[in-house]
């Protein structure tokens, strides 16, 4: 036991919460930036089995984040590599590499057996699958997400607390670029992915101390640039799509990215989240749109966009927050695009970040107008 000797002398853990570790078995599902530290600190704090789910195979633009891995790796299975790796690290421990991709058909029988499933995907697709897998298992899941220096992480059990649908019940029309597209900080991914395995021993150590249970349904975000850390509790939506419903009638359904490719003009709007009035207008684009109005109300008075929603900037600072519609891309405008500008960077630290804003503001807009 002189291998946990560090840990075992914290009061909170000792000889039982170990034992209690030994018996764990942790799913990670991504073998990424987030899964690596992950298991690298699961694998040191004597998690008895781990299983590994990654169907991608090494890169070298992986090596900067995944520090599994190394320049002889490129070229083999994510999920093999850090198996061997980890049972190097630590022997007694049981790893289980699985080089599958998850999907609606296998995600029940991959998760079953574990206690707890670390989420270190980087699609919307995967992080559905394992929030309604988990629901529907009864299992909880921390969630991790980073992008260029920004993370967030949050653990999610659906039986007692919200879900990850309760704060996003379905994907984002807006593409929301991932790593690979809009790049990130290796550290930060380090830290998140650390973060996550931290949440998940408390998590799994809470059985035998109480006072180590996670905040569940709570979003913690981090902005290593201004090193802010900012948290909000997500509450339980009564008509969430998964866990409003009980265990047994939650379907496992893959949710597709379809919209990023039929018209959505998305991937134009996600580097700079920003649209102007002609691209609104194709197409009459705007119409499937929610329009919100930031402006103030004398200004909406004299006139706004026909199908808009009025909500001052003034109730965004104030921390109060737009009904936004949730199968709908979110457009924000001012009168010429610095208050609704001024708006995406406080939903952003709210991490809200599936929203763009109409660039020259009403100023320019060439559509019907109400009064
Ligand atoms: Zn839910």
């Amino acid at each position: 036991m002189s291998l946990y000797l560090r840990q075992t002398l914290l009061p909170e853990i000792g000889t039982k919460g170990q034992e209690l570790l030994r018996s764990s078995k942790v799913l990670i599902v991504g073998v990424g930036g987030l899964g690596c530290p992950a298991a690298l600190y699961l694998a040191g704090a004597g998690v008895g089995t781990l299983g590994l789910i990654d169907d991608d195979k090494v890169s070298l633009s992986n090596l900067h984040r995944q520090i599994l891995f190394t320049h002889a790796d490129v070229g083999a299975s994510k999920a093999v590599v850090a198996q061997k790796r980890l049972a190097a690290f630590n022997p007694t421990l049981r790893v289980e590499a699985i080089t599958e991709r998850l999907t609606a058909a296998n995600t029940l029988n991959l998760m079953q057996d574990f206690d707890l499933v670390i989420d270190g995907t980087d699609n919307f697709p995967a992080k559905f699958l394992i929030n309604d897998g988990a629901a529907k298992l009864e299992i909880p899941v921390v969630y991790g997400a980073i992008s260029q220096f920004e993370g967030q992480v949050a653990v999610f059990s659906a039986k007692r607390h919200a879900c990850y649908r309760c704060f996003r019940p379905k994907p984002p029309l807006h593409y929301v670029p991932n790593c690979a597209e809009a790049g990130v900080l290796g550290s930060v991914a380090g830290l998140v992915g650390t973060l996550q395995a931290t949440e998940a021993l408390k998590c799994l150590l809470s059985a035998h101390t109480p006072s180590l249970c996670p905040q569940f349904g709570k979003l913690y975000i981090v902005n290593t640039k201004t090193m802010e850390f900012s948290a909000f509790q997500i509450s339980k939506n009564r008509e969430c799509p998964v866990c409003s419903r009980p265990p047994d009638q939650i379907v496992i359904k893959e949710e597709t990215m379809d919209h990023c490719s039929t018209g959505c003009q998305c991937s134009q709007l996600a580097s700079k989240q920003e649209i102007d009035t002609e691209a609104l207008l194709r197409d009459d684009y705007f119409k499937r749109c929610q329009l919100i109005d930031v402006r103030t109300q004398e200004e909406w008075d004299e006139g706004h966009i026909a199908s808009a929603l009025h909500w001052p900037l003034s109730r965004i600072e104030g921390g109060e927050l737009p009904p936004f519609a949730s199968d709908k891309p979110r457009i924000l405008y001012c009168r010429s695009g610095g208050r609704s500008s001024r708006a995406l960077t406080l939903l952003a630290e709210k991490g809200i970040k599936d929203v763009s804003h109409l660039k020259q503001g009403f100023l320019s807009w060439k559509g019907p107008v109400a009064l």
